[in-house]
């Protein structure tokens, strides 16, 4: 039998607001256990939540980068389990009305591209978390994570590979890092995904039971899951058996899902309206004010990249997956009106660079305006392509410009035809026995004349231009 997975991610993504979802205190990561809570993330009763306006805006962004419709009016929810790291025994959420509903993103696959449905976007908060030491007969609890503002965006089940739900992935995190409202770290947890999956036989309509994965903390840990998943369900559907709906863990050193619980069913939680906080009343004029805030995004900068500057495709998507290394492109473009070399120059040793020194582009010694400088330098002859990677890795060391580095070192490209003839004379001039050999056919010896101008030259010489006048000496005597 052959099968076709179905697939539907749930994303919680951590809002990048400097205060906590209904009270004040910061969000700030790192600090000393439970140092970062009040009465009202602490559930002390007879406390009230109030709404941060910022969470609500953060989120309007994402619903609009996205296509979905936001909901004049939205309503949180309590979701009730019991759980140490849950104080009130509920969690603020939003169920049947929430914050918005109905977008997508568009993949590019090989096969090309393809819209995944989201089917909501709502606000929650984040619970607290469990500190387990192994020497004592109890666990911890820290609360600095109770109360952070996060958006959970759950997508439709439209994904259909294991490629498709990290492309799909890729897509939501980029769009949230681009509109600066969430940190994307998905180590710390400030990105986290569940995958939903399920088999059924090609060509079939209904969809097969599914089961949930969670613990995959990287994209390719999504994919390599689902990978193990769908092929563990198609073994036990073809050995005759049923796939039990459940919650499995990944677990990466062992590269296989275990079993963690049966799946709860909606009604475990018994969601009601929290009387504890209004409706959420959103009008017009506030998504016109918010959509108008909007950074150009991913896909329309890919789009504008290939069309104003001429770039290929592919260039234009390696450029802008990272906003700031695309502002870098367009400042070095700016600097040297040079699209196509700025982008191998960008994308080659600079992104070398920045990979090998983990460091943010933002922080690059190298200017985007000194890299401009040298591309005009190379292009206008004044510089080889060699020196060129001599003076970059000065440039890194020091923040110096090109300009003045070759200042310094007196190290520019002799191009003037007058000063190379006067060096080609001389070398010809010593070597009057190898010029015999050429002329009598040895062509080979074409390279060691070349070679004796740039030892003379120190290697300044421009290689090009060279060559010509090279050919032109040895192959028409005067
Ligand atoms: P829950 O709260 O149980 O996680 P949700 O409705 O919030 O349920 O999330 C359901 C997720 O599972 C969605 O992302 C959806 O696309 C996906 N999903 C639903 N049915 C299936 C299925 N049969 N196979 C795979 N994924 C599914
Ligand atoms: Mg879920
Ligand atoms: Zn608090």
């Amino acid at each position: 039998m052959e099968y076709e997975s179905v697939i539907g991610l749930e994303v919680h993504a951590q809002l990048l607001t400097k205060t906590k979802i209904f009270c004040g205190c910061s969000t700030e990561f790192g600090a000393p256990p439970n140092a970062h809570t009040c009465p009202v993330c602490l559930s002390i009763p007879g406390t009230l939540p109030v709404l941060n306006k910022k969470v609500v805006e953060f989120g309007m962004k994402m619903a609009i980068a996205t296509h979905c419709r936001i909901n004049e009016e939205s309503v949180f929810a309590r979701k009730n389990y019991f759980y140490p790291d849950l104080p009130k025994g509920y969690q603020i959420s939003q169920y049947d009305l929430p914050l918005s509903e109905n977008g997508y993103v568009e993949i590019e696959m090989a096969e090309g591209k393809r819209k995944i449905g989201l089917t909501r976007i709502h606000m929650e908060e984040d619970a607290g978390k469990l500190v387990h030491d192994e020497h004592a007969p109890f666990s911890y609890v820290d609360l600095n994570r109770g109360g952070m503002p996060l958006i959970e965006i759950v997508g439709e089940p439209d994904i259909r590979s294991p490629e498709e739900a990290a492309a799909y992935l890729r897509r939501l995190h980029e769009i949230l890092v681009y509109l600066e409202i969430c940190d994307g770290n998905m180590e710390e947890g400030s990105f986290r995904c569940d995958a939903n999956v399920s088999l059924r036989p090609k060509g079939q309509e209904a969809f097969g039971t599914r089961v949930e994965l969670k613990n995959m903390n990287s994209f390719r840990n999504v994919q390599r899951a689902l990978e193990y998943e769908i092929k563990r369900q198609e073994y036990v559907l073809e050995s005759g058996g049923k796939i039990v709906q459940e919650t499995r863990l990944w677990n990466e050193l062992q590269g296989v899902t275990l079993p963690m619980r049966s799946k709860e069913e909606v009604h475990d939680y018994r969601y009601f309206p929290d009387p504890d906080l209004g409706v959420l009343h959103i009008d017009q004029d506030w998504i016109d004010a918010i959509r108008r805030t909007l950074p150009e995004l991913p896909l329309e900068k890919r789009e504008r990249f290939v069309a104003e500057y001429h770039i290929p495709a592919y260039d234009a998507g390696v450029l802008t997956a990272d906003k700031s290394l695309a502002e870098y492109y367009e400042a070095v473009v700016k600097a040297c009106q040079k699209p196509k070399t700025a982008a191998n120059w960008v994308m080659g040793d600079i992104m070398r660079l920045i990979n090998d020194e983990k460091m943010d582009i933002k922080n690059c010694p190298i200017s985007p305006a000194s890299m401009g400088e040298m591309i005009t330098l190379i292009e206008d002859g004044t510089i080889s392509g060699k020196m060129a990677k001599d003076i970059f890795g000065e440039m890194y060391q020091t923040g110096k410009a090109p300009k003045t580095i070759i200042a310094a070192k007196g190290i520019s490209q002799i191009n003037d035809e007058e000063s190379l003839v006067q060096a080609i004379d001389a070398v010809i001039q010593a070597n009057a026995a190898q010029l015999e050999q050429y002329r009598s056919g040895k062509d080979k010896l074409f390279g060691f004349f070349i070679g004796q101008v740039m030892k003379m030259t120190q290697g300044k010489a421009n290689p090009q231009v060279l060559n010509d006048l090279m050919r032109k000496k040895l192959d028409s005597p005067s």
